[in-house]
């Protein structure tokens, strides 16, 4: 693809699950009833889709029923394969000091709910994948190149790549946590470690996974199988970093042990079905989602720990409550990179998102992290959340993505 054509309305830096979504939800609605928006998305490494024979890959995410939503209104979910993708029906939270199936552990049951399912489980590629189709089929363009530098003027911002200048009316930052575009506007971002690494793998077990997410709160982090279609399951364990450098160290045998150990033989046997990979964990907030004619989505503008399974979620409500900001500018006849609708794009979010990403952070250190009575205190929580139907409730509303302000591509109408 040449870059020779160089004015676009927006241009979004990267296509990964969030940017390519945002892409494909503002090239999908941009049209209506006026000049479609005209939209180019910078990724320089677009991944291709896996082959229906290949595994499944290691990076997965647990996706919500908001995301599902967003993706259909983009266009994406309906084209992944039913094959790869695994609804799960519950999930089974306990802590190290409890066995799995004591009436104490958490259930949240989706049937409680009256809902089908909690949300599906899916490879990350493969789903950034159907988003970038869904994107080009709506007649966005991708360009395969990387962001180097920006400047941004009056009328609109001047995008540099490796070898070429653009122009826009709007950039929008979706180029993940080491985000470049972040850093050339000069938006502050607190990032801190959690000092912990998850290792991430896939799993056969000798039980079968019930279409359940099992998450254990150990003494020092949390393990997680998550069910995938082909009746393996991904495991996130998250450890402090010295021992997981150990445990990715050890023979396959002896990681099975400790793994089996770790989840209390919840499924059984365990047997790895793919490579072991480590992710640094890291929390990250940008100060700021948006500056004049900039904005930023997804992992760019915030990080936070993997145990809730909100890190992408978060970042598709963020590509959905963006483009509606944006696109209720337009049909007003504003220019999409107006002041107007970045402010409201900003405030909406960052209050969304600040009581999640404390909570989270609250988790990880009293569930997973502290001893003490502190500790002890918070583990007997989950019973006291359990005996409780408002907070059960309220808990499966969170793991259904449907607590707060919804953007419309979220809410039940806009599936079709
Ligand atoms: C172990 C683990 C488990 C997780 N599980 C879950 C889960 O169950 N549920 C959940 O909601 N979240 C989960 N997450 C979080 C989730 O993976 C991320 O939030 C998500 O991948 C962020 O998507 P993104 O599109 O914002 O960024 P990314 O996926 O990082 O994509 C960024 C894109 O930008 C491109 N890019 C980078 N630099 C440039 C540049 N200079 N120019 C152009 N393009 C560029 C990259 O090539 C990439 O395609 C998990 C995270 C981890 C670590």
């Amino acid at each position: 693809m040449s870059l020779g054509d160089s004015h676009w309305d927006v241009l979004i830096v990267g296509g990964g699950p969030v940017g390519a979504c945002a892409g494909a939800l503002l090239q999908r609605a941009g049209g209506a009833g006026r000049r479609p928006l005209r939209i180019g998305l910078l990724e320089p490494a677009r991944p291709a889709p896996p082959a229906a024979q290949d595994a499944l890959d290691v990076r997965v995410s647990a996706w919500s029923r908001a995301s599902e939503r967003i993706l259909t209104t983009a266009g994406a979910w309906q084209r992944l394969p039913a094959e790869r993708i695994q609804p799960y029906e519950r999930m089974c939270v306990w802590p190290a000091h409890q066995p799995a199936r004591s009436p104490d552990a958490l259930v949240f049951d989706a049937a409680y709910a009256g809902e089908r399912n909690l949300g599906a489980i899916a490879e990350n590629r493969l789903v950034q994948c159907a988003a970038l189709e869904a994107f080009e089929a709506a007649g966005g363009t991708i360009l395969p190149a990387g962001f180097a530098g920006l400047e941004i003027g009056e009328q609109d911002v001047q995008v540099r790549t490796d070898s070429h200048l653009l122009h826009c009316r709007l950039l929008v930052g979706a180029d993940g946590a080491r985000s470049k575009v972040r850093e050339a506007i000069g938006l502050v971002a607190h990032e801190s470690s959690y000092q912990q690494l998850a290792i991430i793998a896939n799993v056969r077990t000798a039980r079968a996974h019930e279409r359940t997410a099992w998450q254990r709160f150990l003494g020092a982090g949390t393990l997680a199988f998550l069910p995938l279609a082909d009746g393996s399951s991904s495991i996130v364990w998250s450890v402090e970093e010295a021992l997981g450098r150990e445990r990715l160290a050890q023979s396959e045998a002896q990681f099975e042990a400790e793994l089996l150990a770790a989840s209390d033989g919840v499924l059984g046997a365990v047997q790895l079905c793919s490579e072991r990979r480590a992710v640094p964990l890291r929390r990250l907030r940008a100060e700021r989602f948006t500056a004049a004619r900039c904005a930023l989505i997804g992992d760019a503008a915030h990080v936070v720990h993997p145990l809730a399974g909100q890190g992408v979620n978060q970042g598709l409500l963020d590509a959905a409550a963006l483009s509606e900001c944006i696109l209720q500018a337009q049909r007003g006849g504003e220019d999409p990179g107006a002041a107007l609708p970045l402010r409201r794009y900003e405030r909406w979010r960052k209050s969304e998102l600040a009581p999640m990403a404390l909570a989270i952070d609250a988790f990880n250190r009293f569930l997973a992290h502290e001893a003490g009575p502190l500790g002890h205190l918070a583990q007997h929580g989950l019973a006291w959340v359990n005996r409780s139907e408002t907070l059960k409730r309220l808990f499966i509303g969170q793991a259904l993505g449907l607590s707060g302000e919804l953007p419309a591509a979220a809410r039940p109408a806009a599936l079709s």
